[in-house]
């Protein structure tokens, strides 16, 4: 019976950590139990009650906010000009129309007013249906997690570039997976899970950065590990930080945005 108890404190312990409660104390001393101990367990001894889960409302569809969400951008003008600046922190000049923000050349890209740590991300973009240019050229933007990590945004419709550096890459880090890109003209999703990176008291890297995004439904990175920020010439490598803002790309060409939300993690 002794180890019948024993066995059963292991699962509460487990089951408490992996609900973020108090652990138990640790087991004086550890037995692997037997058979006999086994059949005497109850389905109720590795049934957990409490704390009783948060309830969320989901949206309609799977692309709404849900009710824990923070929108940050609806599709209003007050809804961009509440939650969006320029690099400086000034009004951004980007056009809100037709329920989407697009990038206006020249103005430079735009960074949420909201700092995140670990977040889920659902954001919609669109590159011009008027094909222009090719490679890197042609629909770039980009999306910078907490600033600094770039998940690209490209017209790949039958447009050939370096593979970590198309839709849905991890800019010169990862590639996608797949090229799950729409037509151009069309709108694409992406939602990203996102761990903010964790660092010692001496900025050296404690954990990296992690990123899953998936891109229209399909999963185009994995749970990847990021060496550092986003490097166009060099090498990437970490500099300690915080919260960050979202950051989208000005690189020149139209490139569209709507129904952007997130839930902090
Ligand atoms: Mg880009």
């Amino acid at each position: 019976m002794r180890t019948l108890l024993l066995v059963a404190a292991m699962f509460i312990s487990f089951a408490s950590i992996a609900q973020k409660v108090e652990p138990a104390k640790p087991a004086a001393q550890k037995a692997e139990p037997s058979k006999e101990d086994l059949a005497k367990m109850k389905p109720e001894m590795t049934e957990f009650w409490d704390p009783e889960i948060t309830v969320v409302t989901p949206g309609q569809l799977p692309s709404d906010a849900p009710s824990d969400a923070i929108v940050l951008f609806d599709g209003t003008p007050e809804s961009f000009n509440a939650n969006w600046t320029n690099a400086k922190g000034e009004p951004s000049g980007w056009t809100v129309a037709d329920n989407c923000v697009t990038v206006a050349k020249g103005a430079g890209g735009i960074k949420s007013k909201m700092e995140m740590m670990d977040f889920q991300l659902h954001i919609e973009w669109r590159t011009p249906a008027e094909v222009k240019g090719e490679s890197q050229g042609r629909g770039n933007s980009g999306i910078f997690l907490q600033g600094r990590y770039e998940l690209q945004v490209l017209d790949n419709y039958q447009n050939r570039t370096y593979r970590n550096g198309q839709a849905g890459s991890i800019y010169k880090q990862y590639a996608p997976l797949v090229n799950v890109c729409k037509k151009p003209g069309e709108w694409q999703v992406y939602d990203v899970i996102y761990t903010a990176p964790r660092f010692k008291e001496d900025g050296t890297v404690f954990s990296p950065a992690r990123v899953t995004v998936l891109q229209n439904g399909v999963l185009v990175q994995n749970n990847i590990s990021l060496f550092g920020h986003t490097e166009y010439i060099g090498i990437p490598k970490y500099v300690a930080h915080g919260a960050g803002a979202l950051e989208l790309q000005d690189h020149g060409n139209p490139v569209s945005y709507r129904n952007i939300w997130v839930r902090k993690l």
